[in-house]
């Protein structure tokens, strides 16, 4: 059984905070990935499981059994690397087998072992070739089937496909998420890579600073981001960010206001500082907006830049000010938004258009403290005929 628990994990060098209070409770079988941007902790998370590091606080156990200062061969754990690390004068074969031969397996039992994970990497009939006849992707299959005949609880994986090409690590992401499948095993996974996050993992432990910012599965995270951290990181390209005040009626942005009813959110009052988020794929133009069941009111704004991808277009808008002040919104994101746009869309730079936003699919965040306040504004403000002597005379 590989359930893996982190308990108020810490890790600290002289200045350093590389893991702070860290709690992951990872089920048996589970492929949970690490991500977060380079120098968040992941690595040092993950080698405190490894035991390649000692925590400076906090406790560990993998399959019921408290692991925090035992060796790594002790824990029932295989490693694979972002450097596949083969002997070059040995071949697939004996470097498959170099730790169990090393342990002094019986000869059948490692030939069993072998087999099988050559069976599943997908390396029958090379094991008699030199690493130098490999190429990248069957060296890292190497390195995973040498994982494998280990039969461990959990295999920990740091960053295994960075030094891939970009094609072959697509692939590979297939085939790690089929070898998941076919061992039942626990991955745990670290990347900076959102995308392969994305894909492969049943959960994702986003982490920021070395601190842990969600846990949820990756279309949670995605939907429901806890904070504008995870709403930023998660999702390429990112959310759309404008910062605005809370009124009576909803968001004053600088160049638009979106339409809510406050009084039916927790945790925003009037005269809050609020930052809305919104993906690319929730802006619409006005004329492709049949489909929303609940859009914002039409945003005035100018296109600006155009990324044609083939399945679709990004184009940044201009809004506001940004409309007419051309260069000096491009510093400023509160005045630009990215929106998707379908590919058969005659669309030009520098051309007048009217966008809406699917209310469902706004986020609105707390300025300061970064949390989430809601996902999706389904509230939108009943008609008040008399909303501005009313307003003022509330006590
Ligand atoms: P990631 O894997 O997310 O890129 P790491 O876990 O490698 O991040 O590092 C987290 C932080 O801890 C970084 O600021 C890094 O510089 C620091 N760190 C990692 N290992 C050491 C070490 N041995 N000594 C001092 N600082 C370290």
């Amino acid at each position: 059984m590989g359930e893996v628990n982190l308990e108020h994990v810490s890790k600290r060098y002289q200045d350093v905070t590389a893991v702070d209070d860290m709690n992951l409770s990872i089920r048996d079988g589970e492929f949970v990935t690490l991500v977060g941007p380079s120098g968040c902790g992941k690595s040092t998370t993950l080698e405190t499981v490894a035991g390649l590091t000692t925590p400076t606080e906090g406790t560990i156990t993998i399959a019921d059994r408290e692991v925090t200062n035992l060796p790594p061969k002790d824990r029932g754990i295989a490693m694979v690397f972002q450097n596949i690390a083969l002997f070059p004068h040995m071949d697939v074969y004996d470097n498959i087998s170099f730790g169990l031969r090393l342990r002094d397996y019986d000869k059948n039992e490692i030939d069993r072992r072998v087999e099988r994970a050559a069976e599943i990497v997908q390396l029958e009939g090379m094991m008699e070739r030199m690493p130098d006849e490999l190429s990248g992707g069957q060296r890292q299959r190497v390195a995973i089937a040498r994982a494998i005949v280990r039969e461990p609880d959990v295999f920990l994986m740091d960053e295994p496909l960075a030094n891939l090409d970009a094609k072959l690590r697509v692939h590979m992401r297939t085939e790690l998420q089929r070898l998941h499948k076919e061992l039942d095993a626990t991955i745990v996974y670290v990347t900076h890579d959102q995308a392969e996050a994305m894909t492969m993992s049943d959960r994702i432990a986003v982490i920021n600073q070395g601190e842990l910012q969600q846990f949820a599965p990756p279309l949670e995270c995605y939907n429901e981001p806890t904070n504008l951290f995870v709403a930023g990181f998660i999702g390429s390209p990112s959310m759309n960010f404008v910062r605005g005040t809370v009124d009576s009626n909803g968001l004053e942005t600088p160049d638009y206001h979106v339409e809510f009813d406050p009084g039916q959110l927790d945790g925003v009052a009037v005269g809050d500082e609020v930052t809305l988020g919104v993906r690319p794929e929730d802006v619409y133009l006005v004329q492709d907006a049949d489909n929303v069941a609940n859009p914002t009111q039409q945003i005035s704004a100018r296109t600006d830049v155009l990324e044609p991808m083939g399945d679709e277009i990004f184009v940044y808008i201009l809004t506001g000010e940004g409309e007419t002040a051309g260069m000096e919104a491009e510093s400023d994101d509160t005045h630009q938004l990215l929106m998707s746009v379908n590919p058969d869309k005659d669309i030009d730079v520098d051309e007048e258009v009217d966008v809406v936003l699917d209310r469902e699919r706004v986020h609105l965040f707390n300025t300061q403290t970064g949390e989430a306040i809601a996902h999706g504004l389904e509230f939108a403000p009943v008609e008040a005929e008399t909303t501005g002597t009313e307003a003022e005379g509330d006590d």
